[in-house]
């Protein structure tokens, strides 16, 4: 039996180090997913928007950051659903995570990020946006984490890096046909700074000489495993220009539910 999968919104951003705006993306990304400019069909066939398995469920605005989105991503996986989560500032997807976890064994997870988000804590707090990917791999959530489009290491998050085994895809060794094989269950976390800000300006970080929106396309399609999970972070509205961020962010969102219908 095919699973529904439902996409909520976390109208979040308090973790965020350098500016806000990520908590109004959720409604804006829907906005630009349901746009009479665009039609209901993925690249790979699929009619998404027509699709009796997905679900949009009204954003949730945390008030206890940890519980309220672990338990929310918790009873929506508990129905025997799948989730697509629009974010928000990065931090949630260590709660997200932890939910899936819960349901899942041996989860590779594919982020697609400028940051390797890895640091221990970012000025004393543990839940940063820059440390979501430290949480999830101390506490054993994940049997691999795969990073493509980093491109601004530092010598601590390097460190931590190899601390916890991840396999770094830097920007500047990027190919596609290099990159690692996935063996799901598969979760995907894409931050849209891992973008080229050329393509999405809409994001808090503008780190020059990411991925272009065709690439990241490909890496979406070429993948053969089931995947479990989403989230789709980082979009800032206050950032974008003409919704381009936005419709890049619908465009994923789309590709990753056909994905998933299919897979
Ligand atoms: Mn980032
Ligand atoms: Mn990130």
């Amino acid at each position: 039996m095919r699973k529904k999968i439902v996409i909520q919104g976390i109208n979040y951003d308090s973790n965020s180090s350098f500016m806000r705006g990520p908590a109004k993306a959720p409604d804006i990304i829907r906005q630009a997913f349901y746009s009479d400019s665009i039609n209901a069909y993925t690249e790979l066939g699929i009619n998404v928007t027509q699709s009796e398995q997905l679900e949009f469920k009204d954003p949730i605005k945390p008030t206890d950051f940890y519980s309220d989105i672990f338990q929310s991503v918790d009873n929506i996986i508990s129905d025997g659903k799948s989730l697509i989560t629009l974010g928000g500032d990065h931090s949630i997807s260590y709660p997200i995570i932890a939910a899936h976890a819960e349901h899942f064994d041996n989860i590779n997870i594919l982020q697609i990020d400028a940051h390797s988000d890895l640091y221990e804590d970012f000025e004393g707090n543990l839940h940063s946006h820059a440390s979501p990917f430290a949480r999830i791999m101390e506490n054993k959530l994940a049997a691999r984490l795969i990073q493509v489009g980093i491109r601004c290491l530092t010598p601590h998050q390097l460190e931590q890096s190899v601390k916890y085994g991840v396999e770094v895809v830097e920007m500047k060794d990027f190919h596609e046909s290099k990159l690692p094989d996935l063996d799901g269950p598969l979760y995907i976390s894409l931050d849209l700074d891992g973008l080229d800000p050329a393509f999405a300006p809409g994001v808090s970080h503008h780190e020059p000489g990411g991925l272009t929106t065709r690439e990241v396309l490909s890496i979406i399609h070429n993948i053969d495993v089931p995947v479990i999970g989403a989230d789709i972070v980082e979009y800032n509205p206050i950032r974008d220009h003409v919704g381009i961020t936005a419709a890049v962010a619908a465009k994923f969102l789309k590709e990753i539910a056909g994905k998933m219908i299919k897979n």
